[in-house]
């Protein structure tokens, strides 16, 4: 390790396929998996003489994503011409923003769930910070080449798809907190209906900046850039492998060459692509076959309509309509059709809070959150009331629990079927105590010599008996009272 503290710089640019029906300047459809070459049309392909038309979806998409990250909308954007060749652009140039982008600063709010799990309880993490924007624009994507052992296919359905570029200030300073940022970046995605962001299908791709400086300078160190990763979790691998990489060479006193690189997951390191040489020069230019966009000409507001209540606030409703702790409102709202599936079941319920316990706790113990859940909503409020009205206690919802998972049976059939019903007989809970008592007569000593616990030997006899039927609340008040009596 070195003498002095370093610290990382870290920027990342997102790009996103937008879901739409149809591609960004043409009606070839957009879907993923298609045929190779099925959706294409002279537009996207670059005949000479086709005319773009720009698609209406994409924009309100995008300005509803700018809304949603807190960006300033832009009053008018246009698109331009980035020139370059590239095997898989078949125009040679690809339609992009340069200098008016649609969306402006902004920023992401990341929250503590959005950590790496083994990195929740650590300060960054429990005091998270925001990340500040430096803009969103829309371009269209490129084709996709596939090499093979003799030759290279290329598959143009991807050719001018719609897409955006998210592109960060460089506030990152920590894998974590990339990872985070991106977490809650595919969050707001989601949520919004904009992107699947499945980075591993190539919805969401990210290329991240990093450098590293002595901690407290403002100046920039050089900065390296890893493109193309393709999980999150592989891009705080490649962070800390790529700032560790740069500590050492600059506290052995060497310099970072300016250079790109990229990530290998297999051996854990990143290696040299291309060293930079010169800036590129795009020569960028206005595209002729396409008109400056006004945004309130009605899109605006047609993207407003998009914005959904968003997590931070879902959560804070959570907490205050329906009592829930806050770790268990940050769980449901973390996912949008969790939370609708968790206010869904919650309709019915007396204790909400109960059926929340049993969706963060129980539930999401062995399944994941991201899929769609197989069980009705009302057999968890079901459930809820079941417990809240004392049919059945809390040790034997577990067990209907299990058997709803199993089964997808209604709670009160299970409870039928299994005789579960709990036992809150006066009478017989009264005799079930006293045989207790008298079965015990240490443990009377030492629950009359003040060692509380003691009155799990009889509360223990009592559940044996009754097969873990025994009303809890009353099995203990009932022995509480024999047990003082005459004291
Ligand atoms: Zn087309």
């Amino acid at each position: 390790m070195s003498a002095i503290p370093y610290e990382a710089v870290i920027g990342l640019e997102v790009h996103v396929q937008i879901k739409t029906a149809t591609k960004m300047f043409c009606g070839c459809r957009n879907e993923f998996g298609a045929e190779p070459n099925t959706n294409v049309c002279p537009v996207c392909l670059g005949y000479p003489g086709a005319l773009p038309t720009p698609n209406r979806e994409a924009i309100v998409k995008t300005i509803a994503t700018g809304l949603m990250l807190h960006c300033e909308i832009a009053k008018t954007c246009k698109f331009d011409r980035k020139n370059y060749f590239y095997p898989d652009m078949p125009k040679n140039y690809q339609i992009s923003q340069y200098d008016q982008p649609l969306c402006l600063g902004g920023r992401i709010d990341l929250y503590t769930l959005a950590f790496p799990k083994d990195a929740q309880k650590q300060e960054q993490a429990l005091n998270p910070r925001s990340v500040r924007l430096h803009r969103i624009h829309l371009e269209e994507d490129v084709a996709k080449s596939f090499h093979f052992e003799g030759y290279s296919g290329i598959d143009f359905n991807r050719a001018g798809t719609p897409l955006m570029e998210i592109v960060s200030e460089a506030d990152i300073r920590t894998p974590e907190e990339a990872f985070a940022y991106l977490t809650a970046l595919k969050q707001i995605l989601i949520y919004g209906n904009i992107s699947d962001a499945d980075m591993e299908k190539g919805q969401m791709r990210c290329d991240v900046n990093v450098s590293v400086r002595p901690a407290g300078a403002t100046t920039f160190g050089t900065k390296c850039e890893i493109k193309n990763l393709n999980s999150i979790s592989a891009v705080r691998r490649a962070l800390a492998y790529e700032i560790d990489r740069q500590i050492q060479i600059v506290s052995q006193g060497g310099t970072i060459r300016q250079e790109t690189r990229r990530w290998d997951d297999a051996r854990g390191q990143t290696y040299v692509m291309r060293t930079k040489e010169q800036a590129h020069d795009y020569r960028y230019f206005p595209d002729p076959d396409l008109m400056p966009i006004r945004t309130d000409d009605g899109l605006l507001k047609e993207a407003e309509s998009l914005v959904p209540e968003l997590p931070a606030a879902k959560k804070k409703r959570f907490q205050e309509r329906y009592g829930l702790s806050e770790y268990q409102a940050s769980v449901l709202a973390s996912e949008r059709s969790f939370a609708d599936y968790f206010e869904l079941a919650a309709q019915g319920a007396k204790q909400p809070s109960l059926v929340a316990n049993y969706l963060t706790n129980d539930y999401l113990a062995a399944h994941d959150i991201t899929e769609p859940v197989k069980i009705p909503a009302a057999h968890f409020a079901q459930l809820a009331n079941l417990v809240d009205s004392g049919k059945i206690n809390s040790k034997q919802a577990r067990e209907v629990l299990a058997a709803m998972f199993e089964s997808g049976e209604e709670p009160e059939k299970i409870v039928q079927a299994k005789g579960m019903t709990q036992m809150s007989d006066i009478a017989e809970l009264e005799r079930l105590c006293d045989e207790a008592i008298a079965a015990n007569p240490r443990s009377v000593a030492d629950f009359k010599a003040g060692k509380e616990a003691a009155i799990n030997a009889f509360k223990g006899y009592i559940m044996k008996a009754t097969k873990g039927k025994a009303h809890p609340q009353l099995m203990n008040e009932i022995l509480r009272r024999k047990l003082t009596e005459g004291k």
